[in-house]
């Protein structure tokens, strides 16, 4: 998520702050949240938002906890609107998303002066919807791996990017996640959204750090060149990643 946060100065200053910070590795115009992104470990993909309780192993629609997809108001630019509705005739033929995108009044709103996903009764967005047995999946998701197109071509940025958090200024990049700590002071009304996630506290043996959760994401936004070198410095300070 790129932050709309603060004026000008507020960025200044926030990142004159990074330079400063012994947490913060920086690599020219990358900076990077060790505890946020290295130390905090991740399963996504695992599932552990559904099968965390009895009630998941019996309705797959039982989602455990909070999940990126059933929590958060989902911002949507209209860049990203406009290309949902080149595909929305076929997405909304995979199960029940069309019948939610009619119930909810479509698919986005408008709200604080931004646009949103609109969400289900139950919380979750309209996109997200589960086969019978199956894991709650995004449509938008599964229709452009059904056509062997990238995701990333189809999805909003936060949700591919989800549990990531970037705050772009200019060329500079501060690469967080959603829960830590530099997070909490970027975003504090939302910094009891986070709380009881089962992806942020995975079994032993099944997380990663974030950072190495969603790197293929980090190498797409920020670029390879950058995001090599970044790494190269990362490894050279002694960090697994
Ligand atoms: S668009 Fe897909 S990934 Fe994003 S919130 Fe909706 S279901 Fe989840």
């Amino acid at each position: 998520m790129a932050s709309s946060h603060g004026s000008q100065a507020w960025f200044r200053e926030f990142f004159r702050g990074l330079r400063k910070d012994a947490g913060v590795v920086r690599c020219g115009t990358i900076y990077v949240d060790v505890a946020g992104t290295i130390d905090r470990q991740v399963a996504c993909g695992d599932g552990l938002c559904w099968e965390s309780s009895g009630r998941a192993a019996a309705n797959s629609r039982a989602i455990a906890g909070k999940t990126c997809c059933t929590t958060f108001m989902v911002p949507v630019q209209r860049h990203e609107i406009s290309r949902i509705k080149r595909i929305l005739p076929e997405v909304r033929k995979i199960r029940d998303v069309g019948a939610a995108i009619d119930r909810a009044g479509g698919f986005f709103h408008e709200e604080a002066g931004s646009t949103w996903m609109n969400d289900r009764p139950n919380g979750a967005c309209v996109f997200l919807s589960s086969a019978p047995g199956g894991p709650p999946l995004c449509s938008i998701h599964e229709w452009a791996a059904s056509k062997g197109d990238d995701h990333r071509a189809w999805k909003p940025e936060n949700c591919c990017l989800f549990p990531l958090y970037l705050v772009q200024w200019g060329e500079d990049t501060f690469v967080t996640s959603y829960g830590s700590e530099r997070w909490r002071a970027i975003d504090p009304a939302e910094a009891e959204f986070e709380k009881s996630y089962a992806c942020f506290t995975p079994p032993a043996g099944r997380g990663h750090p974030v950072l190495v959760e969603q790197e293929d994401e980090l190498r797409f936004r920020i670029g390879a060149r950058r995001w090599n070198a970044t790494l190269r410095k990362l490894r050279a300070l002694g960090h697994h990643v």
